[in-house]
């Protein structure tokens, strides 16, 4: 692989391919895949993952936002798309551009049956989340009743399925409270199926899901973390491939003595005489303040190089003392072998946040792509 010359998230396609593929390994063959795409696709490049998975034949897309998948649709993807957490004011956007809502509440479902029949539509499909436990979105399962009598007075939308999320699949701590949500899922589902003369689709999964509950993948199941590498728990990691680099390199070197300091508001103070590395990757990039003052390393051929005093902007200073490097030289944030998970924990937080982290400023590069 050649080296990173300037601040760079390198996005391996291939390994992509063999996280879509075994995650779909795991899956009985009738069990539709959503790929979760939200957030850039977890801070990669939601455009080139969408591609590719489009290519792979997934047979869903999830998005956040609606304006997140208007991007999709303006790239050309054409697979169907769920946008998770949509508003009423992108209602008439949404069918405009073929984009599927959830509807989790009674406001919700009521405002899109109304832009639906203003647009004239018929049968428009759209997704039903009811809440089983994470109390962050969707109808109470005592709600069925209300939703169906609503669905029978429209002909202008249709149920393509049913979900719910579940709030602590990756911890075997809570694998009780886990089988209760699923237990109330299917009570949901059958009290709504039973209500009208169709079957609509049922999912609950993400991807510690998919990982810990085989048996509740019903019709199909969304990944997004493992698609992107992580499984939360270490023996799930090893059977993935993390599928984005952080890489930069060295700007400068400096060579300073006891006592000087380094950096805004001088919060580093030299112990004897140290050199120090200017990286050009700062907290507009995505590393956060937090990493400053010793909490964060960066990796320099192959050895740890700690933060020195507080992270700027654009550039964050590294003791280099003990590590052989010049100028130029390749600098490590995260890749394969020293993973975003681990880089995550020296800030207390979990690959979800630092994968999402990497601004729009870091210059994309896809490897691995056929
Ligand atoms: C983000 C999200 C997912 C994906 O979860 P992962 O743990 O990344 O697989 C699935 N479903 C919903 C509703 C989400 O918001």
């Amino acid at each position: 692989m050649p080296k990173a010359k300037e601040t760079v998230l390198e996005i391996d396609l291939g390994a992509l391919t063999h996280n879509f593929n075994y995650l779909k390994s795991k899956l009985r063959p009738q069990t539709r895949f959503l790929a979760v795409v939200k957030a850039f696709a977890y801070g990669s490049d939601s455009v080139e993952i969408a591609k590719h998975l489009q290519k792979l034949n997934v047979d869903y897309f999830a998005v956040a936002y609606t304006k997140e998948g208007v991007a999709l649709r303006d790239a050309g993807i054409t697979t169907p798309i769920l946008v998770l957490h949509p508003q009423p004011t992108n209602f008439k956007l949404i069918i405009e551009r073929c984009l599927e809502p959830s509807i989790y509440n009674a406001k919700v479902l009521n405002e899109f049956i109304k832009v639906a029949e203003q647009e004239k539509q018929s049968n428009y499909p759209v997704h039903i989340k009811f809440n089983t436990g994470l109390n962050r979105l969707g109808f109470w399962g005592n709600d069925v009743d209300y939703v169906v009598s609503k669905l029978k007075h429209t002909t202008s939308i249709t149920v393509k399925s049913l979900f719910s999320h579940l709030a602590a699949s990756e911890d075997a701590n809570e694998i009780d409270f886990t089988q209760r949500q699923i237990e109330n899922f299917k009570g949901i589902a059958k009290a709504f199926k039973t209500k009208i003369d169709y079957q609509p689709w049922l999912h609950i999964c993400n991807t510690s899901g998919v990982l810990n509950y085989p048996d509740a993948h019903f019709d199909m199941v969304r990944c997004g973390i493992g698609l992107y590498g992580f499984g939360n728990s270490e023996k799930e990691d090893k059977n993935l491939k993390p599928i984005a680099n952080l890489k930069s390199v060295i700007s400068q070197i400096h060579k300073i003595e006891k006592d000087e300091t380094v950096g805004y508001n001088r919060a580093y103070k030299a112990k004897g005489f140290e050199k120090t590395a200017t990286i050009p990757i700062g907290h507009a990039d995505g590393i956060t303040r937090i990493y400053g003052n010793g909490r964060g390393y960066v990796i320099i051929n192959g050895k740890k190089a700690p933060i020195v005093g507080n992270v700027c902007m654009d550039m964050i200073m590294v003791n280099i003392t003990d590590i052989d490097c010049k100028e130029g030289d390749e600098v490590i944030i995260f890749d394969t072998d020293h993973k975003a998970s681990h880089f995550a924990q020296y800030a207390n937080t979990i690959s979800y946040e630092i994968l999402t982290a990497v601004s729009q400023r870091v210059k994309r590069l896809f490897i691995n792509s056929i």
